[in-house]
């Protein structure tokens, strides 16, 4: 049976992860983003359901307990998971997923699935992550060193994951993002798996020839 690929993005709060994922979703077919459970309060111009599921503290542990989450964490001052039953669904129906979640996800993915993708997004430099740190608002330099720790010590993971993307200019990071998915899709063994009646044909012997 055809199964989708599950892939992991992890960047720091600045590093473009969720537009260079979305723009990603608009070039590609059968790949979706998975969204995820949260407690954090919604930002401006967030809808529930889109970019997560807003939900209190007593409904994310009541997940927890029911074992709903494929992995959970709790990232900085909030916490995240991702529902299983969602996930696996997509996968037995072929479709490639997309998890945008922090290294601790990441690694209890890798713990329980194995074929899983990662990809780590960089930014270019520390003063371009403090600049797209501060271009979010109006905040005060002890909220933006704040963040700036919060990155850092996220970026500090990048090398757990299968691939790294510096997100320099946006245009290549994308094609770089796209094209790693591209080749993962002509791996021998996905090709074994979504294209077996096409190999058997190819393959097949030819009467009376040896
Ligand atoms: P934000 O609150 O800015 O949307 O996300 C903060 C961090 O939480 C990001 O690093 C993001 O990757 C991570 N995150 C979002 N959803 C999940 C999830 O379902 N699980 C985990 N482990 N991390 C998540």
């Amino acid at each position: 049976m055809s199964h989708g690929t599950l892939y992991i993005v992890s960047a720091p709060s600045g590093a473009g992860k969720t537009s260079l994922v979305r723009a990603l979703l608009e070039r590609l077919d059968d790949i979706q983003v998975s969204v995820s459970h949260t407690t954090r309060a919604m930002r401006s111009g967030e809808a529930d359901g889109i970019n997560y599921h807003f939900v209190d503290e007593a409904t994310f542990k009541r997940m927890i307990e029911r074992g709903d989450f494929f992995e959970h964490a709790q990232v900085f001052d909030n916490h995240y998971g991702t529902s299983r039953p969602a996930v696996q669904a997509l996968l037995a129906a072929g479709t490639d997923v997309i998890l945008e979640i922090d290294w601790q996800g990441a690694r209890q993915v890798r713990e329980q699935m194995s074929g899983v993708v990662s990809v780590f997004i960089l930014p270019p430099s520390r003063e371009a992550l403090r600049e797209r740190l501060s271009s979010r608002g109006t905040d005060d330099a002890s909220v933006i060193d704040r963040r700036m720790r919060d990155a850092i010590s996220e970026m500090s993971h990048f090398d757990e994951y299968d691939y790294v993307v510096v997100n320099d200019d946006f245009e290549e990071a994308l094609a770089q993002l796209t094209g790693l998915v591209i080749a993962e899709r002509s791996r021998l063994e996905r090709v074994r798996e979504r294209q077996g009646p096409l190999i058997q044909a190819l393959l097949s012997r030819i009467e009376g020839v040896e």
